[in-house]
């Protein structure tokens, strides 16, 4: 037979209790927190879905390894364990492990960024923009015009627009663009995966102006199979030989093994050009430490080298990229509105047409975080104008383009039916929605506000 259950592809040898608390334990903890989940204690939160970065359940194999790794300073076994597991994959000439994704930007952009530099992407990561924007470059998005309209259903809404990419590369020329990168998946546009077919026409472009292509590859695995299952040609290849033909468009990568490697601390960097991978390992000596451990400890790259290889497992993607979209399908189902289909990693709610009334400077992505907070103990995050709003000339707040909360998806942490109590929380709080009230800011730093931002509900 061919079952219909997708099941969760393990059995389950550890457990870490969660802890209840009552609704009005909930409704004194929200208020001393300033009604910003992110000032919660995590052991208040039931079901914790701030991030999928770092956030993993590892395997007995990947614990097996943690005992395994071998400590020597230079030349670990354990290095040369996680480099063979990197190139099985990406087949890069060097690889060069980093503490965390952020830590390869950071040596990346270092050497390639500068002043009038320009890097295009589909859509950059906050970090991935911070860095370079730090040397003093400019970070553009050329994201597809579908990507940009969250009602809308595609198969490929992360792809980058290859005509826009042309264009702006006449325009800014293509000796001040020291790489392009494309995200997969996209993260900052809602876990939408990259097609294989627009990873080679960027490459293509690139090729014409002698510009490296980089994949930004935190989710690669997630994306190889959106390709599988979506783009015609690739149903019987595998996940591996995908993300293979994937890394072979792109001349050098960066990682958050925080994701798709399935570990709770790692990253790396990869290239082919030798010059540039010198220049890396010499400022990874500096800031991250000798070439063979790059800020990590020799157990953890084993832990990465076990989880990559775990993570192109099929059962594994299916099971993963079906709770996504199983908890996506009832939440439509129930009129609860979200950007369309759901991405790999994360469930993005659309506040604005969850909460029409309340305007954008009563931020209701916060309301909607903090009712999902008090109705069942879930902690997501508003993508919105907490985050991403400015102020102008007046202190006038500058929405962001979007009000979304995001619910992020631990990997192999949650089960089916802590998945079917998320769609009763939230599907009670929508019924309700009548009831939600904005927020005001009583506090916030003068950067990255919604971290420390204290909140009150506006009567
Ligand atoms: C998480 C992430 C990063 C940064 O990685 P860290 O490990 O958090 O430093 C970069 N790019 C994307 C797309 C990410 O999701």
């Amino acid at each position: 037979m061919t079952p219909k259950t997708i099941i969760e592809p393990f059995k389950i040898k550890v457990v870490e209790p969660i802890r209840f608390t009552t609704r009005d334990e909930r409704e004194k903890l929200l208020k001393d927190a300033g009604y910003n989940p992110f000032m919660l204690r995590a052991d208040d939160v039931l079901i914790d879905l701030l991030t999928d970065s770092g956030t993993s359940a590892m395997s007995a194999k990947q614990w097996a390894g943690i005992m395994e790794g071998d400590e020597s300073y230079a030349g670990s076994k354990s290095f040369y364990r996680f480099e063979a597991a990197v190139n099985k994959i990406t087949h890069m000439k060097h690889i060069i492990p980093t503490h965390q994704g952020r830590a390869a930007e950071k040596i990346l952009f270092s050497i390639v960024g500068g002043p009038g530099k320009y890097f295009p992407n589909n859509t950059h990561f906050d970090t991935t923009r911070a860095n370079i924007e730090f040397t003093r470059a400019e970070a553009n998005d050329l994201l597809v015009e579908i990507g940009k309209h969250p009602e809308k259903r595609a198969d490929f809404k992360g792809n980058m627009d290859v005509e826009k990419l042309e264009a702006f590369i006449k325009e800014k020329g293509a000796e001040n663009i020291p790489l392009c990168m494309l995200t997969v998946t996209n993260n900052s546009g809602g876990g939408q995966p990259v097609s294989m077919q627009n990873i080679r026409e960027v490459k293509e472009v690139c090729n014409k102006y002698n510009i490296p292509l980089f994949l930004d590859a935190c989710r690669f695995a997630e994306n190889a199979y959106f390709i599988k299952m979506r783009e015609p040609g690739y149903k019987d290849k595998s996940v591996l030989e995908i993300a293979q033909e994937m890394f072979s468009y792109a001349d050098g990568a960066t990682m958050s093994a925080k994701k798709d490697a399935l570990v709770n601390i790692g990253g790396f960097l990869a290239m082919n050009d030798e010059e540039l991978a010198m220049k890396c390992r010499n400022l990874l000596i500096v800031t991250e430490g000798f070439p063979t451990y790059g800020g990590l400890a020799g157990r953890d790259l084993e832990a990465v080298a076990q989880g990559l290889e775990e993570v192109v497992d099929e059962h594994y993607l299916q099971y993963r990229i079906r709770s996504v979209e199983y908890l996506g399908n009832k939440l439509v189902d129930a009129g609860v509105p979200i950007i369309e289909p759901p991405g790999g990693h994360a469930i993005y709610i659309d506040a604005k047409r969850f909460l029409p009334d309340i305007p954008p400077e009563q931020y209701p992505g916060q309301s909607i975080v903090c009712e999902l907070y008090l109705e069942g103990g879930v902690r997501g995050v508003e993508i919105g104008s907490v985050m991403f709003g400015k102020y102008d000339e007046n202190g006038k707040l500058i929405p962001a383009m979007m009000e979304l909360v995001r619910l992020a998806i631990p990997r192999r942490v949650y089960t089916q039916s802590h998945v079917d109590y998320l769609v009763e929380v939230i599907i009670e709080v929508f019924k309700n929605r009548d009831k939600l009230k904005g927020y005001k800011i009583t506090y916030e730093a003068p950067m990255l506000r919604h971290f420390t931002a204290r909140f009150e509900p506006v009567n």
